[in-house]
């Protein structure tokens, strides 16, 4: 079995949980080392804890969860199903076809056949039957200097809240982990985007992010031993924009300063909190869609006219 990088440096040993077994995983920020169960069990553990922690989802509650065929969101999807029996909730999965030729045809395929083994109900909408326009069509009709991921992560946004509404199912619950939250953050820094802050508050009650305190590095390898299969291939798109460097920035702080990461969202979370008040206050209709947002038109509205305008 391949073992994470830093479990390489300390050496084969057993698991300190549950001194049965092998660790497989070193998790240098806790010094825990960890067998296969055991370090999925913390996984399990970690999300479920999240959830209660914010109140994310209550008994009898109906979550839409959103599957690309990536990694994050099948691991998510795959954790909500097995503790929607405990936690008592329903789930039923929604896939958004963007329209990128040559790359979302295998992820559809994967989460098709994935929510088929779990028996879940899986719905897909496409920007092209949303919108009237693929990405690529709206790549190619962009007349200012928008990137691919802020044009697709806007239309998704709606795309997801569309879908939702269309199912009847009130709660989003989106894969975005630790690493996400501490590039958006970054992200809205650099673009001035303060009042964005507020709004990255855990404690949404419609749009939850139930990894947003597991680190990245342990989805990928909680896929990897559990066998769950995800599209490997990136979107051509990826490295467009400055989330790319952002993220291997923060990966050489963490191994350099393991925890830092940790340190980072709990700072994130403590300005967000502070700033959740005045986001809230800047809360607006937009004119056009009437849904909520920071100004008269909010950015959906906003980015779909620009897109379109001949
Ligand atoms: S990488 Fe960017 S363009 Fe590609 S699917 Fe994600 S948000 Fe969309
Ligand atoms: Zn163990
Ligand atoms: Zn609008």
């Amino acid at each position: 079995m391949k073992l994470n990088d830093s479990y390489d440096r300390v050496g084969r040993n057993e698991c300190s949980k549950c001194s049965l077994r092998a660790a497989v995983f070193f998790r240098k920020y806790s010094g825990e080392k960890l067998c296969k169960d055991c370090f999925s069990n913390s996984i399990l553990h970690k999300t479920s804890k999240t959830i209660t922690k914010y109140n994310m989802i209550k008994r009898n509650n109906n979550v839409a969860v959103a599957v690309s065929g990536g990694k994050d969101s099948l691991v998510l999807l795959h954790i909500l199903n097995e503790i929607s029996q405990k936690l008592d909730f329903n789930i039923k999965a929604i896939t958004i076809d963007e329209g990128i030729k040559g790359y979302r045809e295998e992820a559809l395929k994967i989460a098709r056949e994935f929510c088929k083994q779990l028996n879940i109900e899986h719905h897909i909408y496409s920007y092209k039957e949303l919108f009237k326009l693929t990405l690529d069509d709206a790549l190619d009709l962009r007349k200012s200097k928008m990137s691919s991921c802020s044009i697709c992560g806007t239309l998704r946004r709606r795309a997801l809240d569309i879908a939702a509404k269309d199912i009847n199912y009130d709660i989003i619950a989106t894969a975005h982990n630790l690493d996400d939250q501490i590039q958006t953050f970054i992200i809205n820094m650099i673009s001035g985007n303060i009042n964005k802050i507020g709004f990255m508050c855990p404690d949404s009650t419609t749009k939850i992010k139930p990894f947003s305190e597991i680190y990245e590095s342990e989805i990928v390898f909680f896929a990897y031993i559990n066998k769950i299969p995800f599209q490997s291939e990136p979107c051509p798109h990826m490295n467009e924009g400055i989330r790319t460097q952002i993220r291997e920035f923060v990966n050489v702080l963490e191994k350099e300063h393991s925890g830092i990461k940790n340190n980072l969202l709990q700072s994130i979370l403590k300005l967000a909190n502070r700033t959740k008040q005045l986001s809230d206050q800047e809360k607006k209709i937009c004119k056009t869609c009437k849904n909520l947002c920071s100004n008269d038109i909010c950015s959906v509205c906003n980015m779909i006219s620009r897109i379109t305008k001949t």
